[in-house]
C-alpha cells in the first residue's frame, strides 16, 4: 500500500507541473481529492487494512492530500501571474515586430508643390483667392459676357445670382490686379468647381494660373517660362508646340502642347498617334481686363496662362484613370 500511495503521489505532481489552465487544475483534483479519487479511496479503506499497516498508511494518505492540494494552489497561482504578466504587455521578445507604413503626400499635392516651386524659382510668388467667387471676378471682369457658354448653368455651381463656386482660378488675377500697381508676377494655385463627371472630369479639380504683368511684355516671354516650366517637370529635352486658340480674356490666345511624354513623338495610344499632347492655354492679356482693373493698357503688358494639375501628374506618372486621385486607395497613393 505504501508503494501505492508513492506512485499517486509522484503522477499527481507531473500532472500538476503539466497544467496549463484552471480547468486542467480541477479535473486533477477530481481524479484524486474527489469523492471517488483515489487518495479519498485510500484514506476511507484504511478501516479494513490489518491493524499494524492502519497508523502509516493512514499518516502517508493525509500527508500526500495536504501536498497535492498546496501543489494545486502553488500551480494556480503561478498560471495567474502568468497572464497577468502578458496583460501588463510584458511581451515575447522573439516575436516579430509591427513595421509602421509611412504616409506621404497625395500625388495632386506632390505636383502641386513642383509646379509651384518651379515658378518660384523664376520669380513669381503664389496669390490665393476665395472658392465661393463673385460673378464679377469669375466671368464679368474677365471679359466673359453675360451670354458666353461658359457661364451656362450646366457648367458651373450657381450659389445665388452673383455668386457661385469658381470655375477657374483665374479670378484671383483680378483681386491681385485689383489690389496691386504693376509690375506683376504671381502663379495662383487652387481648387475649382465645374458641374461635370464622367471619366476624364470631376466636379472638383486643381488648377494653376499664371499672370505676369509689366512694360514690354511679348508672347516671345511667355514662350520661354512656359518652355522652362514643361522641361522642368518632365523631361529637360520635352518640345512645346503652340496653337492659335480663343479664351475671352486673352489676344492671341494658344493652347500648348508638350510632346508625347510617352512614345517622345513617335505616336502612341495617349497621344492619338499624333506625337503631341495638350497640357494648358495661355495668351496675352486682354486689353479689355486690363481696363477692367484700371491698368493703362498703353504702357503695360502681360500674359497669363492656366493648367489642370489632374492632367499634368497622370502624364507625369502615366496615371490612365482620372477617378484614382479621389478614391484614396491606399495601394495607389503607397506608389508616390
Ligand atoms: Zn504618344
Amino acid at each position: 500500500m505504501q508503494e501505492r500511495l508513492n506512485e499517486i503521489r509522484k503522477e499527481a505532481a507531473s500532472l500538476i507541473d503539466e497544467a496549463e489552465d484552471e480547468e486542467a487544475l480541477n479535473a486533477i483534483r477530481v481524479k484524486y481529492l474527489g469523492r471517488k479519487g483515489t487518495l479519498t479511496q485510500i484514506l476511507k479503506g484504511v478501516g479494513k487494512l490489518p491493524p499494524e499497516e492502519r497508523p502509516l498508511v493512514g499518516k502517508l494518505a493525509n500527508q500526500y492530500k495536504k501536498e497535492i492540494e498546496q501543489a494545486l494552489k502553488a500551480r494556480k497561482e503561478a498560471l495567474l501571474q502568468k497572464t497577468k504578466g502578458r496583460r501588463r504587455g510584458l511581451v515575447d521578445l522573439t516575436l516579430p515586430g509591427r513595421a509602421l507604413s509611412q504616409a506621404s503626400p497625395h500625388p495632386i499635392t506632390q505636383v502641386m508643390r513642383e509646379i509651384i516651386d518651379c515658378f518660384t524659382r523664376m520669380g513669381f510668388s503664389v496669390a490665393t483667392g476665395p472658392e465661393i467667387e463673385l460673378d464679377f471676378f469669375n466671368f464679368e471682369a474677365l471679359n466673359i459676357p453675360p451670354e458666353h457658354p461658359a457661364r451656362d448653368m450646366q457648367d458651373t455651381f450657381y450659389i445665388s445670382d452673383d455668386t457661385l463656386l469658381r470655375t477657374h482660378t483665374s479670378p484671383i488675377q483680378i483681386r491681385t490686379m485689383k489690389a496691386n500697381e504693376p509690375p506683376l508676377r504671381i502663379i495662383a494655385p487652387g481648387k475649382v468647381y465645374r458641374c461635370d463627371s464622367d471619366v476624364t472630369h470631376t466636379p472638383m479639380f486643381h488648377q494653376v494660373e499664371g499672370l505676369l504683368v509689366d512694360e514690354n511684355v511679348s508672347f516671345a516671354h511667355l514662350k520661354g517660362i512656359l518652355t522652362t516650366f514643361a522641361q522642368s517637370i518632365f523631361h529637360p529635352d520635352t518640345k512645346l508646340r503652340f496653337r492659335p486658340s480663343f479664351f475671352p480674356f486673352t489676344e492671341p490666345s494658344a493652347e500648348v502642347d508638350i510632346q508625347c511624354v510617352i512614345c517622345r513623338g513617335s505616336g502612341c495610344r495617349v497621344c492619338s498617334d499624333t506625337g503631341w499632347i495638350e497640357v494648358l492655354g495661355c495668351g496675352l492679356v486682354h486689353p479689355q481686363v486690363f481696363r477692367n482693373v484700371g491698368y493703362d493698357t498703353e504702357r503695360f503688358t502681360g500674359f497669363a496662362f492656366g493648367l489642370g494639375v489632374e492632367r499634368i501628374t497622370m502624364l507625369k506618372y502615366g496615371i490612365n484613370d482620372l477617378r484614382l486621385f479621389f478614391e484614396n486607395d491606399i495601394r495607389f497613393l503607397r506608389q508616390f
